[in-house]
């Protein structure tokens, strides 16, 4: 139950919120990132670290 919306950490594995899709994604992207299945975008870069707009289900070390 994590409530994280920044982050450092290397990965990060999110559900989409539109298709429930889960995907592993890097926490600190320098790019946008979008659902693979839907579209829905997943995270945004901000100032060096991802700003995660769908639920963090886990933190990969
Ligand atoms: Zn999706």
């Amino acid at each position: 139950m994590s409530d994280i919306k920044e982050t450092k950490s290397k990965f990060v594995k999110v559900r989409c919120p539109k298709c429930k899709n889960e995907q592993i994604i890097f926490g600190n992207s320098s790019t946008k990132v979008k659902c693979l299945v839907c579209g829905k975008e997943l995270a945004e870069p901000s100032g060096g670290k991802s700003k995660i707009k769908s639920r963090i289900l886990e933190v990969l070390e």
